[in-house]
Order: C-alpha cells, then structure tokens, then sequence
C-alpha cells in the first residue's frame, strides 16, 4: 500500500501537465509514452499501451495508476485547488467520490462534483484564522513579557527596599521587646502582690466564716444554755450518725467528743466541729449543711470587722430561735432539697447580696497604683506586638517577592501573567478551576466541597518544548487509588481561558488552557504562492 501523502501546501495557479490518468507530477517522469514501460520496484517491463489496459502487469500495480485492475495499486488525484490525494486504487470508478476534483469517478456513471475550490478556500480561511490568531497573541505575548520585565524590576526594587527597611524594624522590634519586659515586671509583682492580698482575704474571710458556723452550731447544740454540749445534746443530731443505723448512739456521740463527756465551745470548733461540719444539719441556719466551702469576699473593700459582724448575727439568730418551732414542719422538705433554704429563715450574714459563688470568687479590682502597671505594661505590650505584627508581614513580603521573582515564567516570563489568576470552566456537572502554578480543582456544580486535583509540580512539556503543559500533582487521593494529578496543555490562544477538561485515565487529568503565551512567533510574511501542486 501507497502511503497517503496529505500535503498541506494550498495550491493556486498549479501547472496541469498532461500524464496518464492517476500519476502524480513526482512519478510522471517514469510513464514516457515513447519507451517502453517499467514497473516502479523494477519486476518488469511492458510496452506503454499495457499502462492503464485495466489489466494489473506488475506486481507493484504500477502500470495501472488510473484504473482498478491492481490489487495493491494507487490513484491519485491532483485535486487543483485543494490538497493532492493518493487513494487505493480499488476505490476506482467504485461509484463513491473520493477525490475532491471527482477524477476517481470517470467511468462510472456517476458525476462526482468539483469541491476542491470550496475546500481550499475553506481551508485557507481556517489557516488565515490561525494564523491571525497568532498573529494576535504573539502581540499579546510580546505585552506580557514587557510587563513582566518591568514588573519584575519593581519587585526587585521593593524588595531592595522591604530588605532595608526589615533591619531597622528588627532593631525597633527588639527595643520595644526590652522595653516591654521592663514594664512587665514590676507589673508581675504588683499583680501577685494583689492576688496573695486577696487569697489571704479570702482565707480569712473563710475561717472567720466557719467560726462563726461553729458558734452557731454550738448554741444550737447546747440545748440547756450551760455553755457545755453534752453527749445527749450532740445525741439529738441524728444526721450525725457514723454507723448508718439512723441513731446517734451514745459512744457514736462520745467518740465525737474525743472520749468526753462534754465540751465547751472553744474546744468544740478545735476538736469536734470539723469531723461533723459536713453532717451537721442547722434546723435554724440557712447556710447549713454548708455544701461547698464557699469564701466570703468582701468585694473591693477591706473585710469588715468581725465584731461588727458576730454582733449582727447574734441579732438575728435570736430572731430565728424565736421562730424554730414554725420550722420544724419544714424541715423535711429541707432534707428533700437540702441545699435550697426556705424563704423563711432570715440570712445568717448581715445584709447579703445575692452574689452567686463565682461573683464572689471573683477578684477584686486593681488598685490604682497597680492598673497603672498593668495600663503601662499593657501599653508596652501593644506597641511591641504592633511592631512585631509589622516585621512578620515584611518578611512574609519578602518571602513572597523573592518567590516570585526567582519562579520559572517561561524562557521570557511570558506566563507570570497567569500568576495569582484562576479561570474556571463550567461542564454538565462540575466547575473546574484551574489557579495557574497554585492549583486545580473541581467542584460539583449543584454545591458540595471542591476536590484538589493537583497542586502546582512542575512545567511539563517534552524536551524540547518543556514550556507546552504543566503538570498539578499530590491532588486528593482516590478511592483506592493514586492521588489526583492534572497536566495542563498550553494551547495558542487570543483569549485566556480553560477550554476543556477530561480525566483519560482514572485520576488524571487533562485540562487545555489558551493563553497568547503559547502562541509562537508568526513567519514574517504570509508564505508565497507556490506555482507546484506537489513537493
Ligand atoms: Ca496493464
Ligand atoms: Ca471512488
């Protein structure tokens, strides 16, 4: 079989030379109607009125270039206007039009119509087209590597400049650094100064509290008002039962005692009130059984005096005694909700807010000298970190020009354009997003999180045409399989824009960006006219 030449070339004012039917202007030297003939590969020679008999001579098919006597023979057609074709000689005269000129077809009863023209002149638009194309994005191109030329340059400028400037900032970072800690010292002392105060308030505060828990429970104990608690007086405090028989036993009361028999109020909060204080329960104080040990604060004032204190509280708890019969039949729902006193019992503190614990965990506020500390310290702080925030954001500026400034944009920069840009195109399903040296993504069309199918890898064209894709890779992983990668081909463009999408294998990607940056440089002239149909 003839290989089929398409050659490209259009074809105006070609010179027709008389030859048999089906040769080509290269062979037409070998059929010399004045010799005899010899078949191409040389197997045999023929008289010339043989050639075209329509009876196959030579093993080549040689002899009969216009008819389809051959098996293995070639037709040609010259198609002027168009592109000349060689077609197997069996589609000879088969009734098909297979050559745009129609000689294929010249005996058999069909009439093929000359379309090479129209296919030329279309073809030469489509050629005209692209080249225009070209044309135009070379021009474009040409933009762009000015721009980044000179881009560039202002980068290197800035970035001269951003280098100069990190020094002094360094050096001011550093100063307010010192500064800074010499204002946060003292202001660390003054506030744990303060703190210790408060603790120690509140520890006071605290056993000042439970004190005054003790004494109330010793008077409420000491039935007979001897100054003594007794075993039998302990003993009516059944909630203090060790055994868990629901009785406080005469040696269970003993034993709380220590042994004794009786004890008066000062060894009682010593001895005794600590192993019964959780247990205890007040049939007259409200903050009994005291659940959690909560500090009294005093707030921003200094602890009241404690005198003052114990005196209002006699008042009152001899206003309660007064009404510790009326309790009495409350007292089981307060075994139901022990800890949810009943609006009856007057507060054992005098006037108390109804600070819930955590405002009366709550420190008191700074004394003047120290918020002046912490104001300084604080004003120390800002302006450091505000320095600091500065020296971080000129280094991640620095980091970002030098990045850019040394990247691969192609042998004269013509692809930086593409740099910080993304385009999308949309499909049935998915938009594709392709951000040039950053990434590539899809996302579904109708909403959902996108997927990466490669960040930025490495320029990946053949050899010598490294700059014609790039390669997007460590995407997400598959399903059981290898993680997304895209190669993007670089297609000559007038416009920028992703033109289409495809995954050929699983997981890989194709994508084919236009960008004038992929157009080459177009020949000077518009080619001349040749005056041959064939090479
Ligand atoms: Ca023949
Ligand atoms: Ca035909």
């Amino acid at each position: 079989m003839w290989p089929l030449l398409l050659l490209l070339l259009p074809l105006c004012g070609a010179v027709e030379v008389k030859r048999p039917r089906g040769v080509s202007l290269t062979n037409y030297h070998f059929y010399d109607e004045s010799k005899p003939f010899t078949c191409l590969d040389g197997s045999a020679t023929i008289p010339f009125d043989q050639v075209n008999d329509d009876y196959c001579d030579c093993k080549d098919g040689s002899d009969e270039p216009g008819t389809a006597a051959c098996p293995h023979g070639s037709f040609h057609c010259t198609n002027t206007g168009y592109k000349p074709l060689y077609i197997p000689s069996n589609r000879v005269n088969d009734g098909i039009c297979d050559c745009c000129d129609g000689t294929d077809e010249y005996n058999s009863g069909i009439v093929c119509e000359n379309t090479c023209k129209e296919k030329g002149r279309k073809e030469r638009e489509s050629l005209q087209q692209m080249a225009e194309v070209t044309r135009e994005g070379f021009r474009l191109k040409k933009l762009f590597i000015e721009d980044w030329k000179k881009a560039r340059e202002e980068k290197q400028k800035k970035l001269l400049e951003l280098q100069a400037g990190k020094k002094s900032l360094e050096d001011k970072v550093e100063m307010l650094r010192s500064l800074k800690e010499e204002a946060e010292k003292p202001e660390k002392e003054a506030k744990e100064q303060h703190q210790k105060l408060w603790e120690e308030q509140l520890a006071a505060s605290k056993a000042q509290r439970e004190q005054e828990l003790a004494a109330s429970a010793f008077q409420e104990l000491d039935d007979d008002m001897d100054g003594m608690v007794s075993v039998a007086e302990l003993q009516t405090h059944a909630e203090l039962d060790s055994d868990g028989d629901g009785v406080l036993s005469e040696g269970e009361a003993q034993a709380l005692l220590s042994g004794d028999s009786q004890t008066d109020a000062s060894s009682f909060y010593d001895r005794v009130w600590a192993a019964i204080r959780d247990k205890y329960r007040s049939e007259v104080l409200p903050t009994h059984p005291p659940a959690p040990l909560v500090p009294e604060v005093p707030g921003e004032q200094p602890p009241p005096e404690p005198s003052h204190l114990t005196a209002e509280e006699e008042e009152e708890e001899e206003e309660e005694e007064e009404t510790e019969e009326e309790e009495e039949e409350e007292e089981e729902e307060e075994e139901v909700h022990p800890d949810q006193p009943k609006e009856a019992p007057p507060p054992l503190q005098p006037p108390q807010p109804a600070a819930s614990p955590a405002e009366e965990d709550k420190m008191p506020p700074y004394d003047e000298p120290t918020q002046a500390l912490i104001n300084a310290a604080q004003e120390a702080r800002s302006k450091f970190e505000e320095a600091d925030r500065s020296l971080k954001d000129v280094e991640e500026s620095i980091r970002n020009l030098e990045q850019e400034i040394s990247f691969d944009f192609g042998p004269q920069g013509e692809f930086a354009y593409l740099y910080g840009q993304c385009y999308e195109l949309t499909t049935n399903e998915y938009v594709y997003r392709l951000c040039p040296f950053k990434l590539v993504s899809q996302k579904p069309k109708l909403g959902g999180s996108p997927t990466n199918l490669g960040t930025w890898g490495m320029w990946a064209g053949p050899d010598h045409d490294k700059f014609s894709a790039m390669k997007y890779e460590q995407g997400t992983g598959c399903w059981q399989g290898p993680n997304r990668s895209t190669t993007v081909r670089l297609l000559c463009g007038k416009e920028t824009a992703v033109a289409s999408t495809t995954e050929p294998s699983r997981c890989e990607y194709l994508m084919e960006l236009t960008t004038p940056a992929a157009c080459p440089e177009p020949p000077p002239e518009p080619p001349a006219e040749g005056d041959h149909d064939e090479l």
